[in-house]
This record gives C-alpha cells, structure tokens and sequence, in this order.
C-alpha cells in the first residue's frame, strides 16, 4: 500500500484543490500519512501570494532531499499557484533537482497519468495557463473528492480573477474568471445534503461576479436563492465578496434567505482612497463605508470580516492612518492582515516608491493591536446571548460548535450531536474563542 504526505498552502480554493488531490489518490489505492518521513509521494499544494510561504517551499522540498537518497523510490512533486508563475517554475527545475513532478492549477484531473509517468522515471512538468473549458464546464467535475469534514463542504462556483489589483498575482495563476453552470453546482449541493453534509461554502475569488460569463445570465443572488430551498440543507456560506461588485439584490439574500448565514467577508485593503485607486480595487474609501452601513441596516447582526494590507509602495503615515481609522469606524469583527509583498509581474513591485521591511513591520504591529482590541470587544459582548450552532467537531472531551456568524464555541455535550443544530448560551468569552452551555 503506497501513502501519500500532502502538505497544502493558502486560501481555501487551495484547500478544496487538495481534496480533490486526495480523492484522486485515495483511488489510485494510496493512503493518506501524516509522516513525511514515511510517504512515497510527497506533493506541496503551493501558494504564491507572498514571498514568505513560497520561500518556506524552497527550504522544506530542499530538504527531503536526503529522504530521497534512502528511498529512491520515494517520489516529490508540487503543485499549485507557485509552478504557474514561469519564472518561479524555472527556479524550481534549477533550485530542486530531486522533485519528480511539477503541476499546476489546471492539470490535476491529469494526475493519475503523470503519477505513472514520473514512477517510471520521467521527470514531469505539466502547467496549463488556462483550464481546458467549454462554457460552464468544469475539467474537475466527476473527480473524486476526500473531504476533510463531515458536515461542512466547499463547493466552487466561479474560478479565476479578471480583477488584476495592482498587488496581486492571482490573475495571473488562476485565468480568467470561469463559472460553473447552476444545474451542475446545484446537483454538486444535492449529492452533498444525501450524503448527510449541512453547510455548504460556495467558492470564488469573486463570488459576486459569478455568472457573467454565463450565456443563461444567472446572477449569485438567483442561485443563492434556488440553493436555498434545498431540504436537508441548513447553512450557506459564500467567499470571497468584491466591495465593488456587492448589489443590493446580494445584501437581500443575507437579509432574507434564511439558510444564508449572517456573515460577510469583505476584504477592503486600505482606508485611504488614493491607496485604494492605486490598487486598482475600484472602489473608494466612502463607497465602501457606505456599503457597510447599507448591509448593516439589512442586516444588523452581520458578522464583518476582512483583508488589510499595510506597507503597499508610497503608502504614507496619512494613508496608513486613514486605513486605522476605518477600522475603527467599521469595527470589523476580525480581520486577515498582510505586509504588502511585492510579486513579481504585478504592477506594484515595479512602483519605485517601496516601504522599508522596518516600517512595514512597525505598521502591521499597530494595525493588529488596534485589530485585536476590537474583535475582543465584539466577543465579550455575546456572552449572555443565546446562538445557533452547528456542532461540526469534538475538543478536549467535549464538543465545538459554530455560531451563523462564524465563530466557533466550545461546549459539552454528548457526541451523538455531531452535526445536529443547538441552542447555545455564552458564558465565557476571549478574543479567539467562545464558551457555551446547550439551553
Ligand atoms: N479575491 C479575494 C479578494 O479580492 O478579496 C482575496 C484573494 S487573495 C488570495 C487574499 C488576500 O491576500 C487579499 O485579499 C490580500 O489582502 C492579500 N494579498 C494579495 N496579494 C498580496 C500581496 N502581494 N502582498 C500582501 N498581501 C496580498
Ligand atoms: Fe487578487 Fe484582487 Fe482578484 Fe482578489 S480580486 S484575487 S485581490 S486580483
């Protein structure tokens, strides 16, 4: 029996690409094997984001080295964003001798065939820029998927960017933007709730532009309204949102569907409109507080969560302030802060007027402090409130469940719950973590 290590990196389109990965090794006949030292396939799901994960890369694939040399049988591959940029990918042939097989984010349904090339001794580089598509189609439908939960599932429904944020690489790794059909997503969900799955999280790096590239014209907001007469199904979820691109028949769905959840991520990325124009994100620091302050009418209890760069090129104390300050006004109940990394090929690592690393870290400091301080806020005022949860895992004898709003509490209770919906109180708040006791 042959076992696989599968090491995965980024975002969640990511996480999803490796339980297909799984799926398709586990019916190759490999196991799964938390020990690297005992795999005979070693894949990195790579992201290319920033520079720092992609430098880790270097340095784990550099190492297994030595496991090759007592197994020469043993077998190293990535995949992922990482190969799909070119230059990384000849980086790579020249920095990582060693690795067997290199793929990209188009070819996985091809991997049974280049696992068997690279057995037999061939060295493998496969990396689409595009996936293969007709309209609405999808290379990875009818692929088997090994699911790293019991009750909640990702499902995709748009691939690729077309936004090209000046900072970004994704558009360059993930194509253009491509959605599934509805009838296909729609059978995807079906198969998901017969099979005992409560939650579904509809995946895209823009949800809101799913369906442009339809000929049929289904907008997000009709498919989350079909979706959501599914029986059987309970919650849905839906990343990552475009401030620009968020309508109002979108901010209905939160307000009116009832399986919708009540939390919104909406990565804003600085505060100041000049930052915000130099980015490319098309929007400005006013749209988008008044786009807050349109969801929170509908919606009052949305949870807001969010992206934050600091340290993007000529970003000056006064952008950075403003960035503060409207973290302060909104009061987003958590946030994802970055320093700004500059990826080659993008527009901004060319502009000339880049933040010292020193500054940068400085500002990434005060931004999580001030970050921190207000998520705890929000914390501690929901003990004493009664919440639904869905009871998705066990911990320390006990159970974690899941609050619509996403956040997770911890409670006991008999595992016979394991993906049942509860009442909850909450009794014990911190910033991270909830307690609760089933009412
Ligand atoms: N599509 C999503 C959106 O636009 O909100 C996010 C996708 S991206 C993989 C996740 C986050 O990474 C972005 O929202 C941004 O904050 C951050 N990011 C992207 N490029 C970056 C860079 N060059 N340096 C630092 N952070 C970056
Ligand atoms: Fe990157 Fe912008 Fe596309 Fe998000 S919307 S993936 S940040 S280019």
């Amino acid at each position: 029996m042959k076992r696989f290590y599968l090491k995965t990196m980024g975002c969640q389109m990511n996480d999803h690409d490796s339980e297909v990965i799984s799926g398709i090794l586990l019916s190759l006949g490999y196991t799964a094997t938390e020990k690297v030292d005992q795999a005979d396939l070693i894949l990195y799901n790579t992201c290319c984001v920033r520079e720092n994960p992609e430098r880790k890369v270097y340095g784990h694939i550099a190492a297994f080295r030595r496991l090759k040399e007592r197994n020469p049988e043993l077998l190293i591959g990535i995949c992922g964003c990482m190969p799909q940029q070119k230059q990384e990918l000849q980086q790579m042939l020249k920095r990582l001798p060693h690795v067997d097989l290199i793929f990209g984010t188009h070819n996985i349904h091809r991997l049974p065939e280049l696992l068997e090339r690279a057995a037999s001794g061939e060295r493998i580089v496969e990396v689409w820029d595009e996936g293969q598509f007709e309209e609405g189609q999808d290379f990875r439908d009818d692929l088997p998927v090994q699911r790293s939960d019991g009750f909640k599932a990702f499902v995709n429904i748009i691939y690729g960017c077309t936004n090209f944020c000046t900072y970004c690489i994704v558009p360059y790794t993930r194509g253009k933007e491509h959605s599934r059909t509805p009838d296909k997503i729609k059978e995807d969900v079906l198969g998901l709730v017969a099979d005992g799955y409560k939650e579904v999280s509809l995946l895209g790096q823009n949800v809101n532009a799913y369906g442009k590239d339809l000929s049929d014209g289904t907008s997000f907001s009709e498919h989350l309204t079909s979706l959501n007469d599914i029986d059987g199904l309970t919650r849905i979820r839906f990343t990552t949102s475009h401030p620009r691109d968020m309508g109002v028949d979108l901010i209905g769905c939160l307000a009116e569907l009832d399986k919708v959840c009540e939390h919104l991520h909406l990565p804003v990325q600085a505060g100041s409109t000049n930052l915000l124009k130099r980015m490319n994100r098309g929007y400005t620091r006013e749209y988008y507080l008044a786009l807050v302050d349109q969801i929170r009418r509908a919606v009052p209890n949305i949870s807001l969560t969010t992206d934050l760069i600091v340290g993007f090129p000529g970003e000056t104390e006064q952008d950075f302030r403003d960035t503060l300050s409207l973290v302060r006004e909104v009061g987003f109940d958590s946030a994802f802060t970055f320093i700004y990394s500059p990826r080659e090929g993008t527009p901004a690592a060319k502009m000339s007027n880049q933040i010292p690393e020193e500054l940068k870290k400085e500002r990434i400091y005060e931004l999580i402090e001030l970050q921190n301080a207000i998520s705890d806020a929000h914390m501690r005022r929901l003990v004493g409130t009664t919440q639904e949860l869905l009871i998705e895992g066990r911990s320390k004898g006990g159970l974690v469940g899941r609050t619509r709003t996403n956040r997770q509490v911890y409670l006991e209770g008999s595992p016979e719950l394991m993906g049942s919906l509860v009442l909850a109180e909450i009794t014990e708040a911190s910033t991270w973590s909830l307690q609760g006791r089933i009412v």
